[in-house]
Formats: C-alpha cells, sequence, structure tokens
C-alpha cells in the first residue's frame, strides 16, 4: 500500500520562495530581511529538510512580498547557494541566484569592540573579501577583518 507523500511546505500562488539555505543560517535571514518583524505576510519556515546537494536545508516562503536583488545579494553573505524564485499563479516566473555585493553597509557590526562604529551612531561599512568559498568584511574605518562566523547582524 502507497503511503501518500505529505508536502513538508505548502505551495504559494504569489510570492517568493527562497530555496537551497543552508539550516544554520535560517534565523539570521530571517533577520536580515527583516521578516522577524514583518506581521503583514503570510509566511513558511522549513527547517532541516531533506536536500540532495547540501545534505540538510531551509527554506522561506513568502506570501505577496517580491525582493529586490539588493535584498537578495545581503543574503548571500550567509546562503551564498540560495535560489530565490518568482512565484506568480503557483508558477515559477523568475529564478535569481544571489551575489555576493562588492560592498555593504549596515547591518552587520564590525568585530572590533573599538571602532567608532561601535562607540558612535555610524552606519558600519564594509568591503567585501572574497577568499575561496568563504567570504571575510573588511571595515572602511578601522581596517579589522571580520569573518563570516563572527558576524553579528545589527538593527
Ligand atoms: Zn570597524
Amino acid at each position: 500500500m502507497a503511503k501518500d507523500k505529505i508536502m513538508e511546505v505548502r505551495a504559494i500562488e504569489n510570492g517568493t520562495v527562497i530555496d537551497h539555505i543552508p539550516s544554520e543560517a535560517l534565523f539570521t535571514i530571517i533577520r536580515i530581511m527583516g521578516l522577524d518583524r514583518d506581521t503583514d505576510h503570510r509566511m513558511t519556515f522549513g527547517l532541516n529538510l531533506e536536500s540532495k546537494r547540501m545534505g540538510s536545508k531551509a527554506i522561506i516562503k513568502i506570501n505577496d512580498r517580491y525582493c529586490g536583488q539588493d535584498e537578495i545579494n545581503r543574503i548571500a553573505l550567509f546562503a551564498p547557494m540560495a535560489i530565490v524564485n518568482t512565484i506568480r499563479d503557483f508558477e515559477v516566473v523568475e529564478k535569481r541566484r544571489v551575489t555576493v555585493p562588492e560592498r555593504i553597509e549596515g547591518f552587520v557590526q564590525c568585530a572590533n569592540p573599538k571602532c567608532i562604529t561601535n562607540n558612535e551612531p555610524v552606519r558600519t561599512a564594509f568591503d567585501v573579501v572574497q577568499r575561496g568559498d568563504d567570504v571575510e568584511l573588511r571595515c572602511r574605518y578601522c581596517e579589522k577583518v571580520t569573518a563570516r562566523s563572527q558576524m553579528k547582524i545589527s538593527k
């Protein structure tokens, strides 16, 4: 007797599906995108879903919300393999890859506690340095390098 498969995450009619997120990055991405403060949209988060490519992955589905390329590039720091699908009438009408931007402003804190951005109301600004598969951020104020594992989200 065949068992019915239960869909782990429901399909959405219109909106955005972000797929191929590393499971450990899900909550960081929720914060980066401000989804933790968004009470207007219906959202579904899937964590520790099976993935042939990644072993385990997370997925975010947001109804009736679309993302600009700048917004999705921010998540590239933590989910470089992510695919952002735009859904209309239950169909994927666009698939976008994320790309790590060359410069990042705001939303990540400098790892140097003495940096002006940690002590004065100054917005952080970094140059992104690619190291193989990994990325680091070099502060434009104090030149301290913040590794991905040290990155803390501000705001
Ligand atoms: Zn700094």
